[in-house]
């Protein structure tokens, strides 16, 4: 099958030092793949994402020579496909109201990333207006897959019991969204931060529920500080008017971290960097690494 690859930011800021190493992964692996790729905006969040930080977000991956030959693609635009997606879910009649927030969640589930609905909700009497909408996956089978960077990836129904599709405030919810969409466009490969490991198992679900192809997944490393916590503020951000050569040390810079030959100092521009370096891909070099420190 020919390799389609995306990249999905969240216009909720501009992109720093960490979307960039997700987003020069995915191109890489892409392009050494001779794939195509996809760049997603997930904007569904109205309340916290920008108009001028997608703008600005696509004027920099434009700087980093990191485009695309395929129109840019605004989830905004396309909630009829997430409502058919509900429907069909819906349709299964496993769709249900929960009332639990997410900080009562939190203090009894605080390993869970995304936890489950805590019993009660599925017989509850509950005002869809002061409810989230969840899918019930304790019908479905486990499943489990190898990500190419992380090793197994397990989907069990009895410990992912359910997932919210359509958060209480109406927004339809990430998970769903990611895997309409990726089914949509026809993704093979999903690369990203391994800050979403953990989502993934809820989309392995919904990818059984919904009867779309799983794609192969690759993890990225996370980018921390030496001492071991997150990136800094100052640290995260690009500035988006930078010059050729803020750009070109940037680049070199993630690909260090990425464990990636150092292309000569004859490639000035991005574009020659990110040439070098899709010839040159080697996901073995971080293969098992969960995180790489800044210095
Ligand atoms: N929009 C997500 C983010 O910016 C990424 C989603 C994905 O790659 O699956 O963190």
């Amino acid at each position: 099958m020919h390799y389609r690859g995306r990249f999905a930011p969240s216009p909720t800021g501009l992109l720093h030092q960490g979307s960039l190493l997700a987003a020069v992964g995915s191109f890489l692996d892409s392009a050494h793949n001779q794939g195509s790729w996809l760049l997603r905006i997930e904007d569904l969040d109205a309340a916290r994402c920008r108009d001028e930080f997608t703008s600005g977000i696509l004027a920099t991956l434009e700087s980093f020579a990191l485009s695309s030959l395929l129109a840019v693609q605004h989830q905004s635009a396309r909630t009829n496909l997430y409502d058919a997606a509900l429907a069909e879910l819906s349709a299964s009649g496993r769709l249900f109201h929960c009332r639990c927030t997410r900080r009562e969640l939190a203090a009894l589930q605080a390993t869970d990333a995304e936890p489950c609905c805590l019993g009660d909700c599925r017989t509850r009497e509950i005002n869809p207006a002061e409810a989230s909408l969840r899918f019930d996956l304790t019908h479905l089978a486990p499943c489990e897959l190898q990500d190419r960077s992380l090793g197994s990836i397990r989907f069990d129904p009895n410990i992912h019991r359910d997932v919210i599709v359509k958060r209480r405030d109406g927004v339809i919810a990430y998970h769903l969204a990611v895997v309409v969409d990726d089914a949509d466009a026809g993704i093979t490969d999903v690369v990203r931060g391994a800050d979403l490991l953990q989502a993934t198992v809820w989309q392995l679900g919904l990818q059984q529920a919904l009867a779309v192809a799983t794609p192969r997944y690759l993890h990225l490393p996370v980018i921390i500080e030496p001492d071991g916590q997150k990136l800094s503020k100052s640290r995260r951000s690009i500035a988006v008017d930078s010059d050729v050569a803020t750009l070109a040390a940037s680049l070199r810079r993630v690909l260090q971290l990425l464990r990636q030959d150092d292309p000569p100092a004859s490639a000035r521009t991005p574009r020659e960097i990110l040439q070098f370096a899709a010839a040159r891909w080697n996901t073995g070099r971080f293969r098992g690494l969960h995180s790489v420190s800044t210095d």
